[in-house]
């Protein structure tokens, strides 16, 4: 037993902070075993051929540190892959570095810019990881709704919120958790907002290559106003099937990048390398993430399609791997509990498990809506739709 009067008492720098929803929703699927469509991840196999490529690239003895901004060859396939599919011109070796996924980019990111004091403009509702970042970092959160209902950005409010304070406005677009895409004029709004200022961007883009409907992902690289400020944030895990390798990278202007270096170097130092030289490999065929949009819009229909014969009422959902759905509709009484009390009551009792998303808000605010993730074989989702159509 560890004498618990030995450890000194200590004030939290993250009081409000418990356990992640998507830790804690999956922890009490599993312990009901629910079909799982809460925490964002797929629940199929990766393509063979990228885990060949990492079998293949530890025996080649890549086994060892990496060079610090990551291995060259995947930063020079990152930067083709930015010039060909948004046309920005980035330098391999000064303007981006592979991350310990999305996660570490954003945290880097904001360590790196934001100093005690300064503000950071975040638009809920938002994943959760951003708001405790700056905390961290000592900046002072202001926090500007979408619209709701159709959670677009309001740029009447952005533009209200900016200050000679502000530091630094977080975007997400595909966004989590509602499925909204931003659209080419919103961006450009965006970018015209920011012209006067000296607002850094950072623009979370890890569903970059999830986008429906014929519609185009609008990366701040397309959009020089916005490049020229931005830290622009990728995620292997979520473009490959692979969230567990937790890497990713983040494209910002070499004077940025040279203060993110300067953080990322004492945070993680390096990547794991195997991986890196892996991906850089498997990235030589842009077919897995050409197609990614098409594959996820096919699973979206057809779970749409199912949850068409429930009762839920469904919100649209333009890109990512989430479908939001309107739980005031349903025919039991549970729809009038708040959303992470449905959400424990769905898990429980239906054998579904979902996120609210008053996880996403600064006050808990509950609109009636929950997540659903469809990132999942065809057989789980037509599961999870025979127990929803119960309600
Ligand atoms: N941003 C958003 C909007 C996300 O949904 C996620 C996924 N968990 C992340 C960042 C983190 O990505 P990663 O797993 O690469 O850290
Ligand atoms: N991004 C994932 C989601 O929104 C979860 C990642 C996590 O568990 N931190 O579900």
């Amino acid at each position: 037993m560890r004498p618990a009067d030995r450890t000194p008492a200590l004030v939290s720098r993250l009081p409000q902070v418990g356990t992640t929803i998507f830790t804690v929703m999956s922890a009490l699927a599993t312990e009901h075993q629910a079909v799982n469509l809460g925490q964002g991840f797929p629940d199929f196999a990766c393509d063979p051929r990228l885990l060949d490529a990492v079998d293949a690239a530890m025996r080649a003895g890549h086994n060892q540190y990496p060079p610090m901004p990551g291995v060259p060859a995947l930063r020079q396939a990152m930067a083709d892959k930015v010039r060909a599919l948004y046309g920005l011109e980035i330098d391999a070796n000064t303007e981006i570095t592979v991350t310990a996924g999305a996660t570490q980019a954003i945290l880097t990111a904001i360590l790196a810019v934001v100093h005690p004091g300064d503000e950071v403009i975040v638009l809920e509702p938002c994943y959760d990881s951003y708001v405790p970042n700056i905390e961290l970092a000592g900046g002072v959160v202001v926090r500007v709704p979408l619209t709701p209902g159709t959670f677009r950005p309001n740029f009447d409010a952005i533009s209200a919120a900016i200050t000679p304070r502000t530091r630094a406005i977080l975007i997400n677009s595909p966004h989590n958790p509602s499925g909204m895409v931003w659209s080419e004029a919103e961006m450009r709004r965006l970018e015209e907002i920011l012209a006067p200022t000296d607002v850094l961007l950072i623009s979370d883009e890890v569903y970059e290559h999830m986008v429906f409907d014929g519609q185009q992902h609008q990366s701040a690289a397309r959009f020089p106003g916005l490049a020229g400020r931005a830290f622009i944030v990728s995620s292997f895990g979520k473009t490959y099937h692979v969230t567990g390798w937790k890497i990713g990278t983040v494209v910002a202007p070499a004077p940025l990048m040279a203060e993110f270096r300067k953080v990322h170097q004492f945070n993680v130092f390096t990547v794991n390398t195997p991986m890196q030289h892996a991906l850089a490999a498997y990235m030589a065929d842009p077919a897995p993430y050409l197609q990614l949009s098409d594959f996820y819009a096919a699973k979206r229909d057809r779970f749409r399609a199912g949850l068409a014969k429930t009762r839920f009422r469904l919100l649209p959902s333009q890109g990512t791997y989430f479908q939001c759905v309107d739980i005031s509709t349903l025919a039991v009484p549970e729809r009038d509990l708040p959303e992470a009390d449905f959400c424990q009551w769905l898990t429980r009792e239906i054998g579904v498990a979902a996120i609210p998303l008053s996880a996403f808000y600064g006050d808990g605010f509950d609109q009636k809506v929950v997540r659903f993730c469809f990132a999942k074989k065809d057989e789980t989702l037509d599961e999870g739709i025979r127990r929803l159509a119960r309600l």
